[in-house]
């Protein structure tokens, strides 16, 4: 297998570096380097570019050294204790403008007028403004590094062990030759001393662009090399479904299949008669229609007489699936239902009834892990919002299959760039078009100051017998400054439209009450539904038309568009408000964008721009690698680049 941070090997420890005794050895260990690759790969986090560059070629804003005049006495203003602010003006490149440094008072010796200096700080264009981080007094015009050592040795000595292993070790792994030249890249070795030592921002520039392909272009090779070792042919994955039934079955439909929905039967379909296993991805916004396909998938597997399971995360989900399934496919499947709150005599009865092959399909929380639950011939294996689950329990029901093909869905709009890399392995389905008829919802944002307004506009929708959801997120008493806590809200609604027409669900309750809440909210016995984010997936109320959420600054983009998923699932008018003060401006910038777009994939792209690629799963469940100079959101283009000639090594 490729490693991706392995240009030397054998990779030997760092011990065996001249200048490296035991105590050094184990402070490098500390900081986690413990081979001479460790070393090569451990990158300065920031350079200090020396050289003076003309103020007049930033664009927007960049950290520059400056080359220019004094022009203004520095006047020092202590703003409170422990924050001073010092100033001046200064001229470079016949631009002139304002410089400030915060905490460092003692440079003022340091500026005379009309001498000239060399600042190095971050250059703001439009206002003509510098926020100083050194003077410069060396004469050299070089490149300054500096590397995160946790302060167990200095920039010197660290730069001095990268140059012995610079000096002793043979780097014997690097790109294909006829990639380095048809994209003008470097040999790895000299990128990686570029990056360690460069002679000028511009050497910088050039190794940081081969870089980020040596990195993407790694990592897409590993995930073909670990794709190719998992994807064994295996006859019996091969599922023979009898497409007449199937084409009888689709045409009882209550509506037309979306061209994107046929595209994704379609490809299923062919996965199914494949000798490799299925391994496809289901991705749509919520309300797309991703449930019928599973449901058409389902079936397929029963005209081969194979069993197939329905994996989801959330009792509620469970519930919902179920329904939706025995309503849509009658007596043709025999469905079933397993969860945490199936009694266990009932367990008994569906584990025998799974055994003895009379269950098609199984739809069922975690339970269905368990060992002692065993299926006849379970071919097919569906996971509903596919992340929130762990990898190892993903592996524990496919294993159960014996012929392992497995179809992953997700609300989750997944950013291509993010797609790519997290899901490299997987084929994907993609649902774009939402069902005919749809109105785009209609999305406010409004403040606590305005909630009478929003009272008001949701007697309106409850008059004309229209469910609304409200969602609180749970907020203590204790945490609270001006932020309305559930109860409050609660409150609120049962004050302004009377006890019998509000019901309150959240996570504490137990899961009895709980379902008898949401049974007369679903049976539209009561019209508002108050409720922490419990709701998030899965309750599907044809009739709802306002999604309501309070404190939305405290949900992300993602969470906030599946919430108003929940509503525009007729044809009526539907309606998404957002209460919030918006106060930071990461809070307004998301308020803004939900107002501005329904579209899912436009949303997801924002919110990976906003949070960076680590946060949109969590790390550790997505599996990405951190890499140490690529950027998946700025670096996609050479992402795919780097994809496409990855493949094409493969190919051969
Ligand atoms: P998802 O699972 O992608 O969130 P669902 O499968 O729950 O979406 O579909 C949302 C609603 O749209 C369901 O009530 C479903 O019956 C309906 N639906 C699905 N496909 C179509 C279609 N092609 N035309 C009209 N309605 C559809
Ligand atoms: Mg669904």
């Amino acid at each position: 297998m490729t490693e991706l941070y392995e240009v030397i090997t054998p990779s030997v420890g760092v011990e065996t570096l001249k200048g490296v005794g035991k105590k050094t050895e184990e402070k490098l260990k500390s900081i986690g380097i413990h081979t001479v690759n460790d070393v090569v790969f451990h990158l300065p986090n920031s350079y200090l570019d020396q050289n003076p560059t003309d103020v007049n070629l930033v664009k927007l804003e960049e950290t520059i050294t400056a080359l220019g005049v004094v022009k203004t006495e520095p006047t020092v203003t202590y703003l409170r204790k422990g924050l001073n602010r010092m100033s001046f003006f200064m001229e470079a490149n016949n631009v002139y403008f304002k410089v400030t440094f915060f905490n460092q008072a003692y440079l003022k010796k340091k500026i005379e007028v009309g001498e000239m200096i060399k600042v190095h700080g971050k250059f703001n264009r439009a206002k003509l403004e510098m926020s100083g981080r050194s003077i410069i007094t060396s004469h050299g015009d070089s490149v300054d590094m500096r590397y995160a050592l946790n302060k167990v040795m200095n920039n010197k000595t660290f730069s001095n062990i990268v140059k012995e292993v610079f000096r002793t070790q043979v780097f014997n792994q690097d790109l294909p030759d006829y990639l380095i030249k048809k994209y003008k890249l470097m040999p790895i070795k000299q990128t990686l001393y570029l990056l360690h030592f460069p002679d000028n921002m511009d050497d910088l520039r050039q190794a940081r662009r081969t870089m980020k392909f040596y990195e993407l272009f790694m990592f897409q090779v590993k995930i073909i090399e670990k794709r190719k070792s998992e994807r064994v042919k295996d006859e019996s994955s091969i599922i023979h479904y009898d497409i007449e039934q199937l084409k009888e079955f689709i045409a009882t439909l209550p509506f037309e299949l979306t061209k994107d929905q046929k595209r994704s039967v379609n490809e299923i379909c062919k996965d199914l008669l494949t000798e490799y296993p299925m391994n496809r991805l289901l991705q749509g916004d919520v309300g797309s229609g991703k449930t019928i396909v599973a449901g058409i998938s389902v079936y397929a597997l029963k005209t081969a007489g194979k069993q197939s399971a329905i994996m989801v995360p959330t009792e509620v989900l469970a519930n919902q699936h179920y329904e939706s399934l025995v309503e849509s496919f009658d007596d043709r499947l025999t469905i079933s239902k397993l969860t945490g709150t199936t009694s266990s005599k009932e367990k008994r009865e569906i584990k025998e009834r799974l055994m003895s092959g009379e269950i098609d399909l199984i739809v069922g929380t975690h339970a269905l892990f368990e060992d002692d639950v065993i299926f006849k011939d379970l071919g097919l294996v569906i996971t509903d919002e596919q992340h929130r689950f762990g990898v190892n329990q993903r592996e524990k029901l496919n294993k159960k299959a014996a012929s392992r093909n497995v179809l992953y869905m997700t609300a989750t709009p997944i950013p291509r760039t993010l797609s790519i890399t997290a899901f490299g392995d997987m084929d994907v389905s993609l649902i774009k078009t939402m069902p005919a008829g749809r109105l785009p919802i209609e999305t406010f944002w409004k403040k606590e100051k305005q909630i009478d307004e929003v009272i008001e506009f949701i007697r309106k929708e409850v008059n004309k017998g229209h469910s609304i959801y409200v969602v609180a997120p749970l907020i203590e008493e204790s945490e609270t400054l001006d932020l309305m806590t559930t109860e409050e809200v609660y409150m609120m609604f049962k004050e302004a439209f009377g006890e019998s027409k509000v019901e309150l669900v959240h996570g504490r309750m137990k899961p009895d009450e709980k379902n008898k809440a949401m049974e007369r909210f679903e049976s539209l016995e009561v019209p508002i539904l108050v409720s922490t984010t419990v709701i998030e997936v899965g309750i599907n109320v044809k009739n709802a038309t306002v999604m309501t959420i309070f404190n939305a600054e405290r949900f992300g983009l993602s969470t906030l568009h599946q919430l108003r998923g929940r509503v525009g699932r007729n044809d009526l008018q539907s309606y998404c408000i957002l209460i919030s003060e918006g106060k930071t401006e990461q809070a307004e910038m998301r308020m803004n964008i939900m107002t501005e777009t329904t579209d899912g994939f436009v949303l997801s792209e924002r919110d990976l721009e906003m949070r960076g690629p680590g946060d949109f799963f969590g790390v550790r469940q997505s599996g990405l690698p951190e890499f140490k100079v690529a950027d998946l959101v700025e670096d996609y283009r050479i992402l795919e680049v780097a994809r496409t000639e990855a493949i094409e090594l493969f190919k051969e």
